[in-house]
């Protein structure tokens, strides 16, 4: 019988039903506690969120994981308690939410829906928008997220260009690296969309000389993590019409404080940190899939190399 410390208070009613419903269906025994045994040395795994109070591990010696709800492990990856493996979430509520916001915030900018749905002078423009055939994106991180969205852009026909650190090819989608590969994918981009991990290499990533590097009037969404944009820089490429719009949904500080100039901005759109959230179902089976595989030997799935930060 597994000892599983469910270390998220808050979330636990969303997963009370569906956590042991899936373990039973992954052939696991295991009994979930909610506080730390006096012999916490016993517990075999722990499930964690960055709004866990839980944040000494050290007394886990036992422990063959810890499993994070959330995609994003910045708040965790660094804590020097933290020995043993982590590992992300990655499941298909998360991914689904995620292409969903996506593409229907491309689709906005893309066919031009604002001038339509607001229009007080009832003016008539008779102007198709161009097909999707004809725009170009750029997913700066193409990992589990950015790599379905880019997969489902690509489906309605947009033209991608990947980009990340080791680069390569996703399918029939190139994925560029490097400083020179951001350069390539930001000159050609009319959508430049980041989904990537906050870490020390990737803060500030779109900064003034990179966003002096996008093409002109070029729309970002940042679904990733506020840090991945210079705030000033950005606002700044807004002004002068080198960034036509941005629809940010994450933000260095959440919420995003009453006073931000991006609140009131005409050229700024702001979603609070919705665009995916982990879905309880679907986050079960994922957590009982990678428990399963660890007691069976198996290497666990989307394990975060520490030295990489994700
Ligand atoms: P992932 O699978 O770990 O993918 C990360 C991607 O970023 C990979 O393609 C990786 O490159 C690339 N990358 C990392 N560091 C890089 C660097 N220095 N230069 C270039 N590329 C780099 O992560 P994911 O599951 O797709 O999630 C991505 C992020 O989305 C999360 O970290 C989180 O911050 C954010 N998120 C936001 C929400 C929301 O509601 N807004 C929800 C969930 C997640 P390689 O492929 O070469 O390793």
């Amino acid at each position: 019988m597994l000892t599983i410390l469910f270390a998220a208070p808050k979330d636990w009613p969303e997963y009370q039903a569906s956590l042991p419903q899936a373990l039973a269906g992954a052939g696991i025994a295991a009994r979930i506690i909610h506080e730390v045994p006096t012999d916490a040395g016993a517990v075999d795994y722990i499930i964690y969120a960055p709004s866990s109070p839980l944040q000494d591990f050290t007394a886990f010696t036992g422990c063959k994981a810890v499993l994070s709800l959330w995609a994003g492990v910045e708040r965790i990856v660094s804590n020097a308690t933290l020995t043993q493996p982590l590992c992300r979430m990655v499941e298909d509520g998360l991914t689904t939410g995620m292409v969903e916001w996506v593409v229907g915030h491309v689709m906005r900018h893309h066919l031009g829906m604002d001038a339509h749905i607001v229009n007080p002078t009832r003016a008539w423009r008779p102007v198709a928008p161009p097909l999707a055939r004809e725009r170009q994106v750029a997913m700066l991180g193409m990992g589990a997220l950015g790599s379905a969205c880019a997969q489902a852009l690509r489906g309605l026909n947009f033209n991608v260009t990947g980009w990340s650190r080791t680069g390569g090819q996703s399918g029939a989608i190139e994925v560029l690296s490097g400083k020179g590969g951001l350069r390539d994918a930001l000159g050609r981009a009319d959508f430049i969309i980041t989904l990537l991990p906050k870490t020390a290499e990737t803060e500030n990533l779109l900064n003034s000389d990179t966003l002096a590097w996008a093409k002109r009037g070029a729309v970002i969404l940042n679904p990733g993590r506020g840090a991945l944009i210079d705030d000033e820089a950005l606002l700044n490429a807004l002004e002068t019409g080198q960034i036509a719009h941005a629809t940010l949904d994450v933000f260095r500080s959440e919420p995003l404080p009453k006073d931000h100039p991006f609140w009131a901005h005409p050229k700024v759109t702001v979603t609070p940190h919705i665009a995916a959230d982990t879905r309880a179902e679907g986050a079960a089976r994922a957590l009982a899939e990678n428990i399963k595989r660890c007691e069976s030997g198996a290497p666990l799935l989307h394990r975060v190399d520490r030295a990489r930060g994700y």
